[in-house]
C-alpha cells in the first residue's frame, strides 16, 4: 500500500526518453514503483490520458520565500526555484536554511547569493555608481564564501542596477565562485542595443576563471533583435569548452524596477518605442500606460514598483527558447497587490506547451519537459528532481497536453496572476500541493542546499 498512487498516466520521463503507460506509487515523498500492473494505495489520482510529468523547475525567479510568489509557481506545475537572482536576494541566505530546511515553503527552494544589491550593501557601498574598493571586494568575497558554504546554489549579478559595479569586482567574485563549483546567474551590464557588451564582459570570467556561467532571462535583455548574435556569442563559448547556459521567458515585455536605469529618461528614444510603450505594472499606477511625464513621477514617487517594457520580439523569445542549451525561466517579480505584475507570473510554463509546442510545434510534449524540468535540475546537480524514475522525488505534475493553456495577460489587456487551465494536479514532496487549481498545501516546499565542494583550479 503506498501513500499515493497515480494511475493509469502518460508517464513522461525525459532523462530516459520516455513515454509510456503507467502507474506510480509514492511513499515518503520518493517515487517507490513505476508499473502497468494494479496497485493499491492511501490516496489515488486517476490520471487516465493525463501527462505525469516531473514537476517544473524554474532557475530564475525572485520568489524569495514569498507566499504569493511561491503560489504562483506552484499553479503553473513548478515545484521547484532557483531564488536570489539579478543582483538580489530579498531573504539572507543563512537565515533562509535556517529557516526553511526542513520545510514550509510553498514549492522547493534554491537560492543564490545577491552581490550587486546584497552584497555590495552589505560592504557599505551607498552610490551605484561607486565601484568596490580593495578591501570591499576582499569583504565580499568573504561574504560570498560564507553564503556558499550556508548553502547557496550560487551568486548572481544585476550589474545593470548598479553600473558602479567594476569587471574587478565581478572578477574576484567569479573566482570564488569557480573555487566553490557554484553557478553565476549573470544579468548584463548594459540594455537595449547595447546589451551584447555585457555578454562579453560576462564571457570572460569564465575564461579567466573557469566559472560556470547561466546567462539570465535571454528574451527580456536581448529580446530588441540581438538574439542570433547573442546565441552565437554563447556557442561559440561552448564550443571552446566553457561551462555556459542561458534561460528565457516566452514573454516580449520585460518588467524591472521602475528606478532601474532602463527607464532613465530618454528610454523611449533608447529603445526606439513610444512612452505608451512603459506600463506601470504594480503599486498606485498598475495598469497606466506612461507618458515622459509620468513615468518621471513614478520614478520618484514609488521607485520600488515595476514597470513593463513593450520593446522586443516574440520571435527573438521562440529563437531563445528553442536553442538546445536555453531553459525556460519566468523571472517572476514581487507585487503588493495580488492582481498586478506580468503575465509571467502563472503563465511561464503552460505558455510554453500552448504555444511553442502546440500552437508552433516547435517542441514536443517530452522536448518541452525538458527544457522546463530535466535540462534546470542537471544544471543545478538535482539528481532526484526533473525525472520520473524509481528513487527520484515525488514532484510530479498531472496535465492535458491538448488543453493547457496560460490565461494571464497584461494588466492593460486582462489579470497578470490568472490562473492557468490544464493542469489537474501539482505534487510535492508526495503531498498534493494543487488539485484543479485549489491549493491544498501551502508547506510542502523546502529549502535546497547545495553540497559543500572545493575545486582546486
Ligand atoms: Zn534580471
Ligand atoms: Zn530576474
Amino acid at each position: 500500500m503506498y501513500d499515493l498512487v497515480i494511475k493509469d498516466g502518460i508517464v513522461i520521463d525525459p532523462e530516459r526518453g520516455i513515454r509510456t503507460i503507467a502507474s506510480i506509487g509514492i511513499t515518503n515523498g520518493i517515487i517507490k514503483r513505476i508499473t502497468r500492473e494494479d496497485i493499491e494505495g492511501k490516496s489515488i489520482i486517476d490520471a487516465g490520458g493525463l501527462i505525469v510529468s516531473p514537476g517544473f523547475i524554474d532557475i530564475h525567479t525572485h520568489v524569495d520565500a514569498k507566499e504569493d510568489l511561491g503560489k504562483c509557481m506552484a499553479i503553473q506545475g513548478v515545484t521547484s526555484v532557483v531564488s536570489g537572482n539579478c543582483g538580489l536576494n530579498t531573504y539572507p541566505v543563512d537565515k533562509f536554511y535556517k529557516t526553511f530546511e526542513k520545510g514550509g515553503l510553498v514549492v522547493n527552494e534554491a537560492m543564490l547569493i545577491g552581490h550587486t544589491f546584497e552584497l555590495r550593501s552589505q560592504v557599505g557601498i551607498t552610490d551605484i555608481f561607486e565601484p568596490a574598493s580593495k578591501e570591499q571586494i576582499n569583504e565580499m568575497v568573504k561574504l560570498c564564501e560564507d553564503a556558499f558554504k550556508a548553502g547557496a546554489f550560487g551568486l548572481s549579478f544585476g550589474i545593470e542596477y548598479q553600473p558602479g559595479s567594476s569587471f574587478d569586482e565581478m572578477l574576484e567574485l567569479a573566482k570564488v565562485s569557480a573555487k566553490y563549483g557554484r553557478m553565476i546567474a549573470v544579468h548584463t551590464r548594459h540594455d537595449a542595443f547595447r546589451a551584447v557588451e555585457g555578454i562579453h564582459e560576462a564571457l570572460k570570467l569564465a575564461e579567466l576563471t573557469g566559472a560556470s556561467l547561466q546567462f539570465a532571462h535571454l528574451e527580456h535583455t536581448f529580446g530588441v533583435g540581438l538574439m542570433t548574435e547573442v546565441l552565437d556569442s554563447l556557442k561559440r563559448a561552448r564550443k571552446k569548452g566553457y561551462d555556459v547556459w542561458a534561460d528565457s521567458g516566452l514573454y516580449s515585455a520585460f518588467a524591472t524596477l521602475t528606478s532601474a536605469p532602463c527607464f532613465d529618461d530618454g528610454c523611449a528614444e533608447k529603445f526606439g518605442v513610444d512612452y505608451s510603450d512603459f506600463v506601470i505594472a504594480t503599486g498606485t499606477y498598475a495598469g497606466s500606460r506612461c507618458t515622459r511625464e509620468l513615468l518621471k513621477q513614478v520614478r520618484k514617487e514609488e521607485p520600488n514598483s515595476f514597470t513593463i517594457g513593450f520593446t522586443n520580439r516574440d520571435s527573438d523569445a521562440v529563437e531563445a527558447i528553442k536553442e538546445p542549451f536555453v531553459m525556460l525561466s519566468s523571472d517572476i517579480i514581487p507585487s503588493e497587490n495580488p492582481d498586478e505584475g506580468h503575465p509571467q507570473a502563472t503563465g511561464t510554463v503552460p505558455k510554453l506547451f500552448r504555444w511553442i509546442s502546440r500552437e508552433m510545434g516547435l517542441l514536443t510534449t517530452l522536448e518541452a519537459i525538458n527544457k522546463a524540468a530535466f535540462l534546470p535540475a542537471e544544471r543545478l546537480g538535482l539528481t532526484n528532481k526533473g525525472r520520473i524514475k524509481v528513487g527520484a522525488d515525488a514532484d510530479i505534475v498531472i496535465f492535458n497536453e491538448r488543453t493547457i493553456r496560460d490565461t494571464s495577460d497584461y494588466s492593460i489587456y486582462g489579470n497578470p496572476k490568472e490562473k492557468p487551465q490544464g493542469i489537474s494536479a501539482v505534487i510535492i514532496d508526495g503531498k498534493i500541493v494543487v488539485k484543479d487549481n485549489e491549493f491544498i498545501n501551502l508547506k510542502a516546499g523546502k529549502a535546497l542546499r547545495k553540497p559543500l565542494e572545493y575545486y582546486e583550479l
